[in-house]
């Protein structure tokens, strides 16, 4: 079968793009004799095509388009080029040409058929601008730029913490278009391809780090910013909100000095105890220990809770949440996730301990850590014991050697923990006359995760006859609350004072 010539023609121009086929860039030589700027072309069907964007470019002249009118304007030198998409006539200061074919519009650029172009150019700017095709070459005879600056403000905004620069213009530029220095005092923001007028933007301050700004036109292509300073500056740094916002920002040394205290005292608010987590150990379907004469110790230790909440909101002033207020269940892993959500500063578990051995008796206070001894694991174990209860925990991290793996975030609090701890166990053993039985560290999963200092008491025995008699009253529950506030107090104006 003979396939038609025009076959070929059409399945040629689908599969080999025009674009890629390469047009020679013409050689731009600048006044001065640099050779700096490359003036890309595209071939189309039609021949060589040049981007009016591109030309304008090379003066650093803005293209405006006028959507209402749908036309295209360039201003260079004392020329007003204007045009429009797939349109054949241009307008050079109100002087008509024909293009032997429109305008395309491509990439979102307009093109223009380069060789009747140059011949208009040629012609417009005599003497200022020369095409030459036989070499490839744009000679622009004498500097020329557009009259249009495209540096539109110059905003100097004092901080609280340094000096921000915003420079607005009128063209997109990208980072590598801008470059700022410092020295002598002198901060200097290069912008090339930056048209600036040096009159409009000369100033002088009063006030602040800037003392004046001094603008220059320094070439073609290169518009400076001078900012003459009143202080050293210590850091300085440049970013492109958008093509056409440049912030600058200055920092001296003083600027740097009051941010490092505004930071010191962010840093003391966060450590301010303010709000306090209470958590009273086990309550509804899990009782706790049960001592001989049938003390829940759930009861109890909710009991001394509300007491312990009542002073420490009516003489602290502190905030506090209590992980149940009432006789509720809640898992292990919930008490301290709970804390954490509120961002409480403290976290304290009251427990009454149990022990088969009815004899031994006394108070004793824990912060997390591995277990150290036979009666801390012991203890441990049986508070860790109610995980029973729940449906669907998983505790089987929570175990001694991933304490130690993850030390980082189990210990950043252990410091802090083991001394209020040690305050407690001090201040119950005085106030209470209870046996002292140390502070202690061992693994109890509802310490387990607390972001903030955090500790477990274990007041009394309720396995112990006496100490179950005295748990079960008010007065020894009022003393225990008062001794543990107390060491609250104690613990919040020392840990304060720290920072
Ligand atoms: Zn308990």
């Amino acid at each position: 079968m003979k396939i038609p010539a025009y076959f070929f023609l059409i399945v040629c121009s689908i599969v080999i793009p025009l674009s890629m086929v390469v047009a020679q860039p013409i050689t731009v030589i600048h006044a001065d004799g640099s050779l700096h700027t490359d003036l890309k072309t595209e071939i189309f069907q039609n021949g060589q095509f040049v981007a009016i964007e591109d030309f304008a470019d090379i003066f650093n002249a803005a293209v405006h388009y006028d959507s209402v009118r749908n036309i295209f304007t360039v201003q260079i030198d004392k020329k007003k080029l204007i045009f429009a998409p797939l349109n054949p006539f241009l307008l050079v200061n109100n002087r008509c040409y024909q293009l032997p074919t429109v305008t395309k519009f491509h990439r979102k650029k307009i093109y223009l058929p380069l060789k009747y172009f140059f011949n208009i150019i040629n012609r417009e700017f005599q003497g200022k601008i020369n095409f030459d095709p036989a070499h490839g070459t744009l000679s622009i005879l004498q500097p020329i730029y557009s009259k249009q600056p495209n540096i539109k403000d110059i905003d100097i905004e004092q901080k609280i913490n340094g000096t921000l620069i915003t420079v607005t213009t009128s063209k997109n530029f990208n980072e590598a278009d801008i470059s700022l220095r410092a020295r002598h005092r002198w901060l200097y923001l290069d912008i090339y391809g930056g048209i600036i007028d040096s009159l409009q933007f000369y100033a002088e301050y009063k006030q602040g780090i800037v003392a004046r700004i001094v603008p220059s036109q320094i070439s073609n292509e290169l518009a400076q910013i001078g900012f003459r300073l009143r202080d050293e500056i210590v850091e300085k740094n440049f970013y492109l909100q958008s093509p056409r916002k440049i912030i600058v920002s200055v920092k001296t040394k003083q600027d740097v000095s009051d941010e490092i205290n505004r930071v010191i005292e962010q840093e003391k608010l966060k450590w301010h105890i303010d709000k306090i987590v209470i958590d009273p150990g086990h309550g509804g379907r899990d009782p706790g220990a049960i001592g001989p004469r049938g003390t829940y110790e759930k009861n109890v230790v909710l009991g001394i809770a509300k007491y312990l909440r009542d002073y420490l909101v009516n003489n602290l002033g502190v905030e506090v949440l209590m992980t149940r207020d009432s006789d509720k269940f809640i898992e292990l892993k919930e008490r301290t996730a709970f804390a954490n959500r509120n961002q409480a500063k403290l976290f304290i578990s009251i427990h009454a301990n149990s022990n088969p051995h009815k004899s031994l008796r006394g108070v004793s206070t824990y912060f997390l850590g591995p277990d150290k001894s036979d009666e801390a694991r012991e203890v441990a174990q049986f508070e860790n014991s109610v995980i029973k209860y729940e449906n669907k925990s998983n505790y089987s991290d929570m175990t001694n050697e991933q304490f130690i793996l993850s030390a980082g975030a189990q210990t950043m609090y252990t410091k802090e923990s083991e001394y209020l701890a040690g305050i407690i166990q001090e201040t119950i053993m005085e106030n209470c006359g209870l046996q002292n039985r140390g502070v202690r560290q061992a693994n109890f999963y509802v310490l387990w995760g607390a972001s903030m200092p955090n500790v477990l008491i274990e007041t009394a025995f309720i396995s112990n006859k006496k100490e179950e008699k005295l748990l079960r009253t008010k007065s020894f529950q009022k003393k225990l609350a008062y001794s543990i506030f107390v060491s609250i107090k104690k613990f919040k104006e020392k840990y304060e004072s720290m920072f």
